[in-house]
């Protein structure tokens, strides 16, 4: 951190802000300009809060220099993370292609997709067993009973399972049939279920707040990290902007912002980062042409009855058609699928 003092600040002002970093564990390097004293404080200012200098007679300002996040960050770790979810990696080399409805709804319904989706390339299932709707009218998920028909499509297809968890007390039941946990949108900054997913030994996928910066999204991933699970993976999922035509904007920069930053494997999310289908495919294909490590997209064989999201869901033909799309997209930038 470097403390920028106002210009004309007395030298007993610099003597207190630096006795201050002192006390704190710090040490200060003081640069006397001609109109300024600017003082860095040396060491990870991780801890600092910037108001404990800033409230201090005699100090403009702070600047940080460190990311906020040290776990996250491509600087702590260079490579590239791949988590290993059963046979399937992801941020290698392959990408991950994760499909399924946005809610189970029937065993009948969901082991029709899980084929549907095993056939045409996807190499993991999705499909939320607790759902977070904006309505408490709305189909709320079928709960453990969902779960269990997830883990039977796990067995007939031998497809990994993606599911939604959305409290801490469900982590451990979810963590028993799921084999990645997701969080979505809406919970990435509940703190109490970041760190007990953090606590796991399951997989996390972390979707981004729909009104969460880049900066947060790596903060919420941290949460998970320092709570000891390094197997996490960040979702863009679209943010909320001032156009209405789409329910989300895709953030394509978050894209290669985030591949910068982290060392965690990136997924896209075009199904509710559009909110219409039509869209759904070419906005798979810019995210893959990103660098995104990998897609998660919703399909339903009958949409016009899906009791969530139905407007944004792909018929499988379509999921298939997108798939052999993004496999051109994916040899351009060096990747498969
Ligand atoms: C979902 O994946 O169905 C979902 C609810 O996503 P999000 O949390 O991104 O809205
Ligand atoms: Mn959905």
């Amino acid at each position: 951190m470097i403390i920028v003092m106002k210009a004309g600040a007395s030298p007993a002002e610099i003597k207190h802000v630096t006795r201050r970093i002192d006390e704190l564990g710090y040490a200060a390097h003081l640069s006397e300009g001609t109109e300024r004293t600017i003082i860095g404080v040396i060491g990870d200012e991780r801890p600092l809060e910037s108001a404990t200098f800033e409230v201090m007679d005699g100090v403009e300002k702070t600047i940080s220099i460190l990311p906020p996040y040290k776990l996250a960050s491509r600087e702590w770790r260079r490579e590239t993370t791949v988590v290993d979810v059963g046979t399937t990696k992801i941020g290698g080399q392959e990408l991950a292609m994760m499909a399924g409805p946005c809610s189970v709804e029937s065993r009948s319904q969901l082991l029709e997709i899980a084929h549907a989706v095993k056939e045409a390339g996807a190499t993991m299932l999705r499909g939320g067993a607790y759902k977070p709707r904006s309505s408490p009218y709305s189909f709320q998920g079928m709960g453990v009973e969902g779960l269990e028909i997830l883990a039977e499509a796990r067995e007939q297809t031998g497809l990994a399972i993606v599911t939604e968890v959305m409290a801490p007390d469900k982590v451990d039941l979810v963590s028993e049939y799921a084999d990645v946990l997701q969080i979505g949108a809406r919970n990435m900054q509940n703190y109490a279920l970041l760190l007990a997913v953090g606590k796991s030994s399951r997989p996390v996928l972390l979707k981004r707040g729909m009104m969460s910066t880049i900066e947060e999204l790596l903060m919420s991933a941290e949460y998970i990290l320092s709570a000891g699970n390094y197997n996490v993976m960040l979702c863009e999922r679209g943010i909320r902007t001032f156009e209405t035509y789409t329910r989300n904007t895709t953030d394509i920069n978050a894209i290669p912002a985030l591949k910068h930053l982290t060392h965690l494997p990136v997924i896209g999310d075009p199904s509710h980062g559009t909110g219409r289908w039509p869209l759904v495919a070419p906005v798979a294909r810019a995210l893959v042409a990103a660098g995104a490590d990998g897609l998660i997209i919703e399909v339903h064989h009958d949409p016009e009855h899906a009791l969530s999201d139905g407007a944004q869901s792909l018929k499988p033909e379509r999921f298939a058609q997108l798939v052999r799309e993004t496999r051109l997209i994916a040899e351009a930038v060096g990747r498969t699928v």
